[in-house]
């Protein structure tokens, strides 16, 4: 079994080395059976419409799997931003979430939120982000939908920082009309304006989970 920390950390060792040194290192720093765990993730990530989480999905790549049902999955991600970083996928592939399909999106929301309450149960973290990346523009490394869940602690230093523009008010409201106007299209086209305008209330076990208070 390959462990994967120790993978990490050598694959971030050969990152800082010339390629010539990486071609040396690569020999030398990996264990065969790391080389195999390297090689298959690279045809998997060459596979068109094949990535490395449907070889997850399909049990072919180990992962510290915490949740499985018939259209989801979630596992830890091998390179947490802090112990219990968990990653949700929908098993199929689909590489943005606009392309998930409207039947698969009220399930994956209600499971985003009981792991998000797992996450701050489990870790007793005094916060928890959710990100979603896509594209590669916006950080997107693996082409498959996912959801990430991980715990912020006070001052962990993880903070997430944008770096924001500044805009009048006409420029605004010119977002505003263009964003409405294209939502609008999007609801009328897939007759889903009645679930936008009435969302229904699910139940789910998160309720009856009851936070505790963080300790600064
Ligand atoms: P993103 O940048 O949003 O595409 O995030 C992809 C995430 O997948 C990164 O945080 C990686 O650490 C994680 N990841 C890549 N390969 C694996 C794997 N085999 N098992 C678990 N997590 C992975
Ligand atoms: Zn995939």
């Amino acid at each position: 079994m390959v462990d994967k920390i120790i993978l990490e950390q050598k694959l971030k060792k050969l990152s800082g080395l010339s390629q010539e040194e990486q071609a040396k290192a690569i020999k030398t720093l990996f264990t065969p059976e790391e080389l195999k765990f390297l090689k298959q993730q690279a045809i998997h990530n060459k596979q068109p419409g094949k990535c490395i989480f449907c070889a997850i999905v399909k049990g072919e790549i180990p992962a510290q799997i915490v949740y499985s049902d018939t259209h989801f999955l979630a596992f830890l991600d091998i390179n947490p931003v802090n112990p219990g970083h968990l990653l949700v996928v929908p098993k199929q592939h689909y590489e943005v979430f606009p392309q998930l399909p409207d039947e698969l999106n009220a399930a994956f929301m209600k499971l985003l939120k009981i792991l998000c309450a797992a996450v701050f149960e489990a870790t007793n973290a005094q916060g928890v982000n959710i990100v979603q990346n896509n594209g590669a523009a916006a950080g997107q490394a693996v082409n498959h939908v996912h959801f990430h869940v991980f715990p912020r602690f006070d001052n962990d230093g993880k903070e997430i920082k944008w770096k924001t523009e500044k805009v009048t008010d006409k420029q605004l409201e010119n977002t505003q009309h263009r964003i409405i106007a294209a939502a609008q299209k999007l609801v009328v086209n897939k007759s889903a304006k009645k679930e936008v305008e009435e969302p229904k209330k699910s139940k789910t076990k998160i309720e009856k989970i009851k936070l505790k208070k963080r300790k600064p």
